[in-house]
């Protein structure tokens, strides 16, 4: 025959024994909520938090160029990626009038918003080509009339 008495007794202790075990235990998951997300930096870091010195200013680089002296520049060839991006000719008179829709008849480098030369001279410079040297009889499809 059984003692049910004692087998109640019994199990009270286990689970008071178990509630104070649970009761002590702090599971890593409820740590890890309770602490702050960033702590507070201290109130004296001393040399380590101060910012970085600023850089020395490096010298700026000069603008850019529009126009070298004539005769440091080299001569566009047609062949340059941005010449024929630019659908470029040193001829203006032998430009594709189909292909490029804007040109007119008369529109030459010289007479170019554009262009950083003499009107008369054969060659000048290109606010478009920088360093190179554009023909005066030529053309491109940025071309701007002079005002
Ligand atoms: Fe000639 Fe004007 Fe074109 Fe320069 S922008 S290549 S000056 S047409």
């Amino acid at each position: 025959m059984k003692d049910f008495g004692r087998d109640l007794e019994s199990r009270r202790r286990v689970l008071k024994g178990i509630g104070a075990f649970a009761a002590s235990v702090q599971l890593p998951g409820l740590i890890g909520c309770s602490e702050p997300a960033d702590p507070p930096p201290p109130a004296d870091a001393g040399p380590a938090a101060d910012p970085q010195p600023a850089p020395a200013e490096q010298p700026r680089a000069a603008p850019a160029q529009t126009a070298a002296p004539a005769g440091s520049m080299a001569r566009l060839s047609e062949d340059d990626p941005q010449a024929k991006a630019l659908a470029y000719r040193h001829e203006a008179s032998t430009v594709d009038a189909a292909a490029q829709p804007r040109y007119q008849p008369g529109q030459v480098c010289s007479n170019c918003a554009l262009y950083v030369g003499e009107a008369d001279a054969e060659w000048g410079g290109c606010s478009i080509f920088p360093g190179k040297l554009v023909k005066g009889t030529g053309w491109c499809n940025v071309y701007a009339p002079k005002s």
